[in-house]
């Protein structure tokens, strides 16, 4: 691992003022993407701010019919809130899915947000529940948000502070993950929202998508039966060692149609 110079800001102004200060500085939340990163010597930051000391983004709370999600929330932290379990069971579920113990215990949902790791699970619960990502200086709504291969619409300078989940009338989340590691082969989201019915994929394509002509099909008629003989083509679809692009487009069919029998 590179040197590099650390810094533990106690506001977020102070970690935007660094990362203006410091071209080549890096934010830290809880390392788990980050920190193979620099051990592997993938990319040399002069610079690491730690946000550990932002107790601000830690809040869990309802704001009437959303739920504020702090950008600090570990994984296990999602999991294990009463509020989420409530008001989003589905996403509860999906954050104790994610990885490990280990994980979960260090992972943060901002963190995860703004690495847009096309295999992580939170991206498929952000476009599916139509969620938007707080950040010190605005609102993204999701669809805007996941721009590419671990790409996203936020400056090299703004840090996310929250996410705002919209509280749906019912979701569910059902993966294939990978054997080792847990990321998402593929993973769906299924939501019925305020604004009609939602279906977001994760694991399959080089970000999180909407499955428009699934959501089409169970608008008004959310059984798995509505979605009969509809499949998806494997263009576009990642290949590797573990799944091809066909097996995936298979496996999407799959685990849509889960995830509507588990509403
Ligand atoms: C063994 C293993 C298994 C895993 N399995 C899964 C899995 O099954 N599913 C899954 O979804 N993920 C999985 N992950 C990834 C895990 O969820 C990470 O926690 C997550 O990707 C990054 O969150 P972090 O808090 O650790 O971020 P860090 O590693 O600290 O940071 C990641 C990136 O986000 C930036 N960043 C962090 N916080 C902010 C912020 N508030 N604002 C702006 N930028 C920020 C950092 O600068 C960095 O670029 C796994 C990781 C490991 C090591």
């Amino acid at each position: 691992m590179k040197d590099f110079e650390f810094h533990r800001p106690s506001s977020v102004k102070d970690a935007v003022a660094l990362l203006r200060a410091r071209s080549g500085a890096k934010l830290l939340a809880g390392g788990q993407s980050l920190l193979p990163v620099l051990k592997l010597e993938l990319a040399e930051h002069s610079d690491v701010i730690s946000l550990a000391g932002l107790g601000e983004l830690r809040d869990i709370r309802r704001d009437g019919d959303k739920l504020l999600i702090g950008a600090l929330v570990t994984h296990d932290g999602v999991h294990r809130s009463p509020e989420v379990q409530k008001a989003i069971p589905a996403l509860a579920q999906l954050a104790g899915g994610i990885g490990d113990a280990q994980v979960r215990n260090r992972g943060t949902l901002g963190g995860s947000v703004a690495h847009a790791d096309p295999a992580a699970d939170y991206p498929a619960a952000l476009l599916g529940l139509g969620a938007t990502v707080i950040t010190d200086r605005r609102s993204i709504a999701a669809d805007d948000f996941f721009t590419g291969l671990f790409a996203t619409a936020l400056a090299a300078d703004e840090v996310v502070t929250a996410v705002a989940f919209p509280i749906p009338k019912r979701a569910a989340y059902v993966k294939f993950a990978h054997r080792a590691s847990k990321y998402a082969l593929v993973g769906v989201m299924v939501a019925e929202t305020a604004g009609g019915v939602r279906v977001a994929v994760t694991g399959a394509g080089a970000k999180v998508f909407r499955l428009t002509a699934f959501e089409k099909a169970l608008q008004g008629k959310l059984s798995a039966a509505a979605l009969d003989g509809l499949t998806v083509p494997a263009t576009d679809l990642n290949s590797d060692a573990e799944a091809s692009a066909e097996y995936r487009a298979h496996l999407i069919g799959v685990m849509a149609r889960r995830a509507v029998q588990a509403l």
